[in-house]
């Protein structure tokens, strides 16, 4: 039996906490933070695509769980009876469910909205603790399965899927996909919706919604992962940025009391999200991939009640307006109001200057060294250009993937740029070949398709070509700080962004330029280029960023929803049996 027969499936493996058995008295401690609702045979508890739905726990009566399936189409797959938890991680921020719930007889469910289900996480630390696990496992297991979510029709290796892939999987978000070549079903969609070959790849949505190769923006807005922000809204702090420096920032500042907002362009965990192997963050002595670590927390921050919007790209910082509110406008339009900001942007990977790049660049060049990635060029040859810890760790990842790493360094060897674990286990890698002094002098290739990479070493004329069709490049980064022009923060000559004493003699330590703008992390000029650099200047910011609240009386007076909900969860809550016949839509 091969190993894969023999692995055993999450849901297999931690089913007892998956599935929890809710004691009288857990189920008694959950009321006070919901409300009883009665529903009729036929009606919908939720549905796909309805934001705002929370936790449901079936009192008495079953229903059906239903959503659509790429090879069954749609189909009741669960049916829950009494004592069942029906939900999972996206009922944390009110996202929409990734299945639709039809009560198969007349039900009566207990539901716990999402920011009452927050607070019961927090007040009820070991049963919230138990369904916090609940929700994330359940997660885990429907990325497992790879079923739910949006199904997305492309050929292997077109750029545009791979890049619809890359963000959805990069925000652990459920999808499907399916190869016209391969799959009949998927050619049946194509003629169904009159699709053009050239409008590939399509997505079809939960929803029923049918999107032609759509950003990113107006797939996360079709499935409901990002939602309007209220432009009237006064966040107490809004955080450019969801890598470790400003998920960090947003779990302290959230969890102290304060209104925060998280905007990220592409996906949360930044660039330590790329890093397949992080060894040096304090606590994990076997080592931890950075998505695993980034969706902690992400997660996290979700449950101190931190808004996020992903992807939001922050393109101007508008200049003062006199009235306190600093005003961040994004890529789409909207608005966003803060008494405060936290540049945690980062930096973002170079680019080769190498001619006929960008032609390669959606399909075959690589920034992230991923299981997308690595499925892609399984058992090929790849080349990957860098010296640093970021090249070494991929260059160990992909060489359990590849037939072969061509590993392209720049200076005279490895160990001046990169730790000394790192060069120790590639030299003990038989298939990564270390090619010094070296630079890449061409890309061949057709249609968006790298068939082959040359290079040369300094100082010699020989050029070297191999067939190669995936590039992956990881030669350092530069700060994202583009967006801050006339934004009235000043960056050093290399586009960091100075703070403390560096941007004026009576600025608070990581306090930019411009009062109420603080900046941490890789953007901050000086910083220590690390995750455990980048967590630690998010805490140490949120004292900064108190201090600055209260001199200037901009402290929102609002009493912290959570300790108040903990303190009474039941305020203002129906306690009765509520039949629902709110509209909402039946079977
Ligand atoms: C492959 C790789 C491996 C690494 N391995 C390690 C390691 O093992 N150990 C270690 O300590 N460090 C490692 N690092 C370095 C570490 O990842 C960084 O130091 C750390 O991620 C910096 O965190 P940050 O939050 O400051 O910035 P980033 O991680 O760069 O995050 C910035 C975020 O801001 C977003 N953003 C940028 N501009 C905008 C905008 N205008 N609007 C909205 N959002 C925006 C970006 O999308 C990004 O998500 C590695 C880096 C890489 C690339």
């Amino acid at each position: 039996m091969s190993k894969i027969e023999t692995q055993k499936s999450i849901t297999e493996t931690r089913r007892d906490q998956i599935f929890l058995a809710l004691t009288p008295a857990e189920l008694e401690r959950m009321r006070r933070f919901g409300e009883y609702r009665s529903y009729d045979a036929g009606q919908a508890l939720f549905k796909i695509g309805q934001r705002g739905h929370g936790l449901f726990v079936i009192l008495s009566g079953s229903i059906d769980l239903v959503r659509d399936d790429e090879k069954d189409g749609r189909r009741a797959f669960q049916s829950p009876g009494p004592g069942s938890m029906i939900g999972e991680l996206a009922q944390l921020a009110g996202r929409p469910p990734l299945v639709d719930g039809y009560a198969r007889e007349p039900v009566c469910a207990l539901h716990i909205p999402p920011e009452r289900l927050r607070a019961l996480l927090i007040a009820e630390a070991e049963l919230g603790e138990r369904i916090m696990r609940a929700l994330i496992l359940r997660r885990v297991g429907i990325l497992e399965k790879g079923t739910g979510g949006p199904i997305i029709v492309g050929h292997v290796g077109d750029g545009d899927a791979l890049r619809l892939k890359g963000f959805l999987s990069r925000n652990g978000h459920p999808y499907q996909w399916v190869n016209p070549d391969e799959d009949a079903e998927a050619r049946a969609l194509i003629e169904r919706f009159h699709v053009d070959p050239g409008q590939l790849p399509i997505v079809l949505c939960p929803g029923g919604q049918l999107l032609r190769n759509p950003s990113e923006l107006e797939l996360a807005r079709c499935i409901g992962m990002v939602g309007p922000i209220d432009p009237d809204h006064l966040y107490d702090v809004a955080i450019v940025g969801a890598g470790p420096a400003g998920l960090a920032a947003a779990v302290y500042a959230a969890s102290e009391g304060l209104a925060a907002i998280v905007l990220d362009c592409r996906a949360f965990g930044g660039q330590a999200g790329a890093s397949s192997r992080i060894e040096n963050y304090l606590g994990f002595p076997t080592g931890i991939s950075g998505m695993a670590l980034m969706a902690r927390a992400y997660t996290q921050a979700q449950k101190f009640g931190v808004e996020t919007s992903i992807p939001a790209e922050v393109t101007c910082l508008e200049p003062e307006n006199g009235d306190g509110r600093i005003v961040l406008r994004l890529s789409d339009g909207q608005r966003v109001s803060t008494r405060s900001v936290i540049l945690a942007c980062g930096a973002q990977y170079r680019r080769l200057t190498v001619e006929s790049l960008d032609l390669f660049e959606a399909a075959s060049v690589h920034y992230w060294a991923s299981p997308l990635e690595s499925k892609l060029c399984a058992g090929q040859e790849v080349v990957l250009v860098g010296g640093g810890n970021s090249a070494g760790q991929a260059a160990v990842y992909l060489a359990g993937k590849v037939e072969k790493v061509w590993l392209l360094v720049r200076g005279d060897d490895l160990a001046s740029s990169m730790s000394n674990y790192l060069v120790e286990r590639i030299a003990g890698l038989p298939n990564v070949e270390i090619v010094t002094r070296a630079e890449i002098s061409g890309l061949e290739g057709t249609e968006g398709q790298l068939e082959a990479v040359r290079w040369r070493r300094r100082g010699s004329d020989e050029e070297v070509r191999r067939d190669i069709r995936h590039l992956f490049l990881f030669i350092g980064a530069a700060p994202n700080t583009e967006w801050l022009k006339d934004s009235g923060v000043v960056l050093d000559a290399k586009g960091f962004v100075l703070t403390g004493t560096d941007a004026g003699s009576d600025r608070r330590p990581l306090e930019t330029s411009r009062r109420g703008v603080f900046a941490i992390g890789d953007v901050r000029a000086g910083s220590i280029k690390r995750v455990a650099a980048a967590v630690g200047e998010g805490a140490q910011v949120v004292a900064t960023l108190h201090d600055f609240l209260v001199a200037t009386g901009r402290r929102n007076d609002v009493a912290w929803p959570f300790a108040r909900m903990a303190r009474e969860p039941g305020a203002g809550l129906a306690t009765s049996l509520q039949p629902v016949h709110d509209g909402a839509p039946s079977a």
